[in-house]
């Protein structure tokens, strides 16, 4: 088959590899002049394979209130009578049950699990070099109930397939000694021996490399695209001067896939949640990490990375629903610096300009992957935090289910999905 795939982020990538792996033409179309530039280009590296706790969470919605009044506080929501926003917003609050957040903690540890092993696949038919390595993860909390909280989540995932360790505040700071917080100002953390590292962007370049030297792939950059319909189905894509027709199209367009999908006559429940990120460098050997570590009370992750062998944190954070705006606001910056240069021995000014990018969010935190009720439109986005992780799963599932296979996971994550 000839299948366009909208989108060059790394969820449109590892699906255009996929779909070319199955033995498809593809061609790949995007509005930015280089792949990787959107939401996978500078995020927070974490290959997060089994800390997946939603953001709908009977935890979250117990803190809203709290989390929205704290004007300098990591989370911001811009109340809108958008109906796109309130429809949203009413099955976000459905989902945080915590009968919901169970469901898609399972869900997401099985599109997980299944994106490791084709994250390995991928590496190895590419030969892609992105500073991908087992680093484990430690979430540290600060706030007793928060822990709590997490103790409980573990033993709720306990027999899930994921091996964590609850750490007093002392093991904590053993546990990562690259870490500066007081113990007395720690709770205790959770230990996922397992987690990886890497980074997105030098992935996406890698991967859209090895996807130029095929044959079999064609690309349409540096055009905004739109939808052409006829006759109830998508007949082509305008992308700048250029119609582009296939048998096939997937909507991998990150936070901009639910007004393209408007534009094609349905709705997608996906609002764009902004997040800032920083690369920083460490002031001495000694204050590099070892491990990825999340402050959880300050919604903050740092992981260690060695972009050209220089060894840097990229710190990434905040969690803003206030449109589909990406430009850098200081203040916000300000923030992540300050929580950086509170936990690291870091060099707060090593990145001046730091990076914004959206999270395609959906209310459940599950990605939508599978039909679309436009019949010849297929849909790979929604991934919201956790797309760098599950973007070789949720290509393969993809592919699995273009080739007409039906893939036991497929149904927890349809537009119209099992709970
Ligand atoms: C601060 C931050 C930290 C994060 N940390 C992590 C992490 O540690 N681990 C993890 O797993 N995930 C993380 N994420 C989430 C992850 O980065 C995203 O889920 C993922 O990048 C989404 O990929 P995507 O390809 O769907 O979207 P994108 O990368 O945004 O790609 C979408 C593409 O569509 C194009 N596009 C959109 N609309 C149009 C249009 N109308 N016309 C033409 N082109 C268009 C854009 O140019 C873009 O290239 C983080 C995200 C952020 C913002």
């Amino acid at each position: 088959m000839r299948i366009c795939v909208l989108g060059a982020g790394v969820i449109g990538l590892t699906t255009a590899w996929s779909l070319t792996e199955a033995g498809h033409d593809v061609i790949i179309a995007d509005g930015a002049s280089r792949p990787g530039q959107g939401a996978s280009h500078a995020n927070g590296a974490q290959l997060s394979y089994n800390f997946v706790a939603p953001f709908a969470s009977p935890e979250t919605l117990r803190h809203l209130p709290s989390l929205l009044l704290d004007r300098a506080g990591p989370l911001r929501i811009q109340p809108s009578l958008n109906p796109a926003f309130l429809r949203w917003a009413s099955a976000f609050l459905r989902a945080c049950t915590p009968r919901a957040a169970r469901a898609t903690t399972q869900a997401q540890l099985g599109l997980a699990a299944l994106s490791r092993a084709e994250l390995d696949r991928v590496q190895a038919h590419a030969q892609l070099s992105f500073g991908r390595r087992v680093a484990g993860k430690l979430v540290v909390y600060r706030n007793q109930a928060n822990f709590d909280a997490a103790r409980r989540q573990v033993e709720s995932q306990s027999g899930m397939g994921n091996e964590q360790l609850v750490l007093d505040a002392r093991e904590s700071l053993q546990k990562e000694p690259g870490l500066r917080i007081a113990q007395s100002r720690l709770a205790g953390g959770v230990f996922t021996a397992d987690e990886e590292v890497g980074d997105c962007a030098q992935f996406c370049d890698g991967l859209a490399d090895h996807l130029r030297r095929r044959n079999t792939v064609s690309w349409h950059l540096d055009a905004a695209i739109t939808p052409i319909l006829r006759h109830g189905a998508l007949a082509a894509i305008r992308a700048g001067g250029a119609e582009i027709e296939a048998d096939a199209f997937i909507l991998c367009l990150g936070s901009g896939a639910a007004g393209f999908a408007h534009a094609c006559g349905f709705q997608l429940p996906i609002q764009p949640m902004k997040g800032y990120s920083l690369t920083l460098r460490p002031r001495t050997p000694e204050a590099m990490l070892h491990h990825s570590v999340t402050d959880a009370d300050r919604k903050v992750v740092f992981a260690p990375l060695a972009p050209d062998g220089t060894p840097m944190i990229r710190v990434a954070g905040i969690a803003e629903m206030i449109g589909h705006d990406r430009a850098v606001d200081p203040k916000r910056l300000a923030l992540i610096r300050a929580n950086a240069a509170d936990a690291l021995d870091v060099d707060p000014q090593s990145d001046p300009t730091g990076w914004a990018g959206l999270r395609p969010a959906t209310p459940d935190s599950r990605p939508i992957i599978g039909r679309s009720p436009v019949p010849n439109l297929w849909l790979n986005t929604g991934h919201g935090a956790l797309g760098w992780t599950l973007a070789c799963g949720s290509a393969r599932l993809l592919a699995d289910l273009l080739s007409g296979a039906t893939p036991p996971l497929a149904p927890l994550f349809a537009l119209k999905r099992e709970a």
